[in-house]
C-alpha cells in the first residue's frame, strides 16, 4: 500500500513537472524564434541583399564583379538571344519588375526594351545614356582616328559613329568603356545601398586593377603583327577594334537578324575579290550561309568571336576571360 502510494506520488510529481515543462518549453521556443527573427530582421536592415538584373551577359559579367558576394547579379535575356530583336516572356517581365536595379545598354541595342520600360517601375540605367555616348555628340571621323597611332586610351569618350552613319552599340567590347561601365554601376549601387559602399569600392578597384592587366596582355598580342583585311559578320566590333588599333574592312550585315541586301552582298563580293587573303570573323549564335559565295576565289581565314559572351561563366573574373577570348579570335587575323 505504502509502495503503491509512493509510486502514485512519483507519477503525480512527474506528471505535474511534465505539465509545467510543456508551456515552459513552448515559451522558451517562442522566445528563441522571436530572438532569431529579430536577429534576421536586424541583419537584413544593416546588410541589404543586392538584387541587380542586367539585360545581356557581358553587362552581367561587369555587374557581377561590382556586386561580388553582396547579392544577386542575374541576366534578363537568355545568353544566346539576339538583343537587337527580342520579345520578353511574362516570367522575364516579372524578373525585371522585381529587380532593385536594371542595367541595359540603351535603345541603340535593345530597342524592344523602350516600350517594356515605359510601363515598368524598376530603377534602370541605360549605359549609353549614362556614359553620354550617343551619336548626337560631335564625333571624330574614322579615318582621322586611325591616323592617330596612340589612341588606345583616349578614344573612350568619343561616340562610335561608323562611316555609314550608324552607331555601334556594342560598347562593352572596349575595355576602357567597360571600366566606365563598372564605375557607373558602382555609383548607382552605392547610392542605392549606402551601407555597402566600402565593399563595392573594393570590388571596383579590384576589377579595374585586373582589367588593366588583361588589357596589357591583349594589347601585346596586336603590337607587331601584319594584319589582313578583316570582315565581321555583324557590326559589333568597332569599339574593340578601335581600342586596340585594328581596322575592320567591312561587315556582312548590320544586325544579326537582318539578311543583307543583294546590292550590299555584290559590293562586298567585289571588294573581297581584290584581296588575296581576308579574315572573316563569324559568330557562334548566327548562321551566315551566303558567306561561302561572297568569298569564293579568295583565301579566307575563318575565326569565331562571340560578342555576347555566351559561354563565359558568370563570375567576378568573367569579363577578363571574355575580352581575352575576343582578342584570341582576332589574333588569328593578324598573322
Ligand atoms: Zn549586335
Amino acid at each position: 500500500m505504502t509502495q503503491h502510494l509512493q509510486k502514485n506520488l512519483v507519477n503525480n510529481i512527474s506528471d505535474t513537472l511534465r505539465f509545467l515543462a510543456k508551456p515552459f518549453s513552448i515559451a522558451i521556443m517562442s522566445l528563441f524564434v522571436i530572438i532569431t527573427t529579430l536577429g534576421t530582421l536586424q541583419a537584413s536592415a544593416s546588410t541589404p541583399t543586392v538584387n541587380v538584373v542586367s539585360s545581356i551577359k557581358p553587362i552581367q559579367l561587369i555587374t557581377t564583379a561590382i556586386v561580388g558576394d553582396l547579392g544577386e547579379s542575374t541576366i534578363l535575356l537568355p545568353p544566346t538571344a539576339n538583343p537587337h530583336n527580342y520579345q520578353l516572356r511574362p516570367s522575364q517581365r516579372a524578373l525585371l519588375n522585381n529587380a532593385d536595379l536594371f542595367i541595359w545598354v540603351g535603345p541603340e541595342l535593345e530597342l524592344f526594351l523602350v516600350k517594356v520600360l515605359s510601363t515598368a517601375s524598376v530603377k534602370q540605367i541605360s549605359l549609353i545614356q549614362a556614359l553620354d555616348l550617343r551619336p548626337e555628340r560631335p564625333t571624330i571621323h574614322h579615318n582621322q582616328r586611325h591616323s592617330n597611332e596612340n589612341h588606345h586610351h583616349d578614344d573612350h569618350n568619343q561616340s562610335e559613329t561608323n562611316d555609314n552613319g550608324s552607331f555601334d552599340p556594342h560598347i562593352w567590347l572596349n575595355p576602357a568603356l567597360a571600366e566606365e561601365i563598372a564605375n557607373v554601376i558602382y555609383q548607382h549601387l552605392s547610392v542605392q545601398y549606402p551601407t555597402l559602399e566600402p565593399q563595392f569600392n573594393i570590388n571596383l578597384r579590384q576589377f579595374i586593377t585586373q582589367l588593366h592587366i588583361a588589357e596589357n596582355e591583349v594589347a601585346a598580342l596586336f603590337e607587331s603583327k601584319n594584319q589582313i583585311a578583316i570582315y565581321t559578320f555583324h557590326e559589333a566590333f568597332t569599339h574593340f577594334a578601335d581600342h586596340y588599333g585594328l581596322a575592320i574592312t567591312g561587315t556582312i550585315t548590320q544586325t544579326p537578324e537582318a539578311r543583307p541586301g543583294a546590292k550590299h552582298l555584290s559590293m562586298l563580293t567585289q571588294e573581297i575579290r581584290q584581296n588575296q587573303k581576308i579574315c572573316l570573323v563569324k559568330e557562334p549564335n548566327f548562321k551566315a550561309p551566303y558567306v561561302e559565295s561572297i568569298t569564293r576565289g579568295t583565301e579566307v581565314i575563318i575565326t569565331t568571336a562571340d560578342p555576347l559572351a555566351t559561354n563565359i561563366d558568370n563570375s567576378a573574373t568573367g569579363y577578363f576571360e571574355f575580352i581575352k577570348s575576343i582578342a584570341n579570335s582576332f589574333y588569328k587575323c593578324s598573322q
